[in-house]
């Protein structure tokens, strides 16, 4: 059985509203999260959170403009890395680094890990690959985040087979089990970012569902009440992103699964040192 832990790696902050409809302009500290996944075949990692890497990639040019959009804090006791050592984890010890999406928030931490094998969808890998200036920034896409030698280890989770999933996770049929064990099966969760992707993990007290920017706070699903409207410049497809909220809602009436997002739990302040 696998085990999850959370990490928080920086935030930005947005207007309440962004993420729910009708919650108010007050400004909201969104944390960045990093899930690290100890599975029987090695260590995963979902996503990576911020890094120092996006202050030095959004210092200059044009991707100053991003910066000044999203207003982001890191501070550098936030490194993932350092975070993993704390925990008792060498960061190089990461067998696979899975990308939900190729958002700045979520890959700036990539350079960070050069021994893991990189693990997202073809398509929202040929979506950003090659991307640049005002098209890469509509996207939320820093190609500077990149490692130099992403194209030689990248996998697709495509390579894996399709299976059916247990019937207690419906709506959610089939997944993708990119750990080889079992324990980790990938699925589809389109309309936020083009080949945006969550996770199923098994763990010992059952299934959670990583869904990453599915949603932004977990009262859009349990409530069904969907972004700003605003939001849907940025994301990918407005009708299948409330499908797949839809999915998310269906699933947290059936209580067979937890689900974890990736920004949840914003707040007025978010305290520097995470729990
Ligand atoms: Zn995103």
């Amino acid at each position: 059985m696998a085990k999850i832990t959370a990490f928080r790696v920086g935030h930005c902050t947005h207007p309440s509203c962004m993420a729910l409809k009708g919650s108010g302009l007050h400004s909201l500290c969104f944390p960045s999260r990093a899930y690290l996944i100890d599975t029987r075949n090695g260590l995963y990692l979902w996503d990576t959170g911020y890094a120092d890497h996006f202050r030095q990639a959004t210092a200059g040019g044009l991707n100053r403009l991003y910066a000044w959009v999203t207003p982001v804090s890191f501070e550098p006791r936030e490194s993932l890395r350092g975070q993993l050592k704390d925990y008792g984890v060498d960061p190089d010890d990461i067998h696979t680094l899975l990308l939900s999406h190729f958002h700045a928030d979520h890959i700036a931490g990539m350079r960070d890990f050069p021994r893991a094998r990189l693990m997202c969808s073809q398509s929202g890998w040929d979506a950003v690959r090659r991307l640049s200036g005002v098209a890469a920034l509509r996207q939320a896409f820093v190609p500077q985040l990149l490692p130099p030698d992403v194209e030689a280890r990248m996998a697709f989770v495509e390579s894996c087979p399709a299976t059916a999933l247990p019937a207690q996770l419906q709506p959610f049929t089939a997944g993708r089990d990119v750990s080889g064990c079992g324990e980790i099966f990938v699925v589809d969760l389109p309309g936020h970012a083009r080949g945006h992707i969550g996770a199923f993990v098994r763990g010992e007290r059952g299934w959670t569902l990583l869904a990453s920017d599915a949603a932004w706070q977990a009262q859009s699903y349990q409530e069904l009440r969907g972004p700003s409207e605003l939001s849907f410049v940025i994301q990918h497809r407005r009708a299948s992103y409330y499908e797949t909220l839809r999915k998310l809602h269906a699933l947290h009436l059936g209580g067979q699964a937890q689900i974890r997002l990736t920004h949840e739990g914003a707040a007025d302040t978010v305290p520097l040192a995470a729990p």
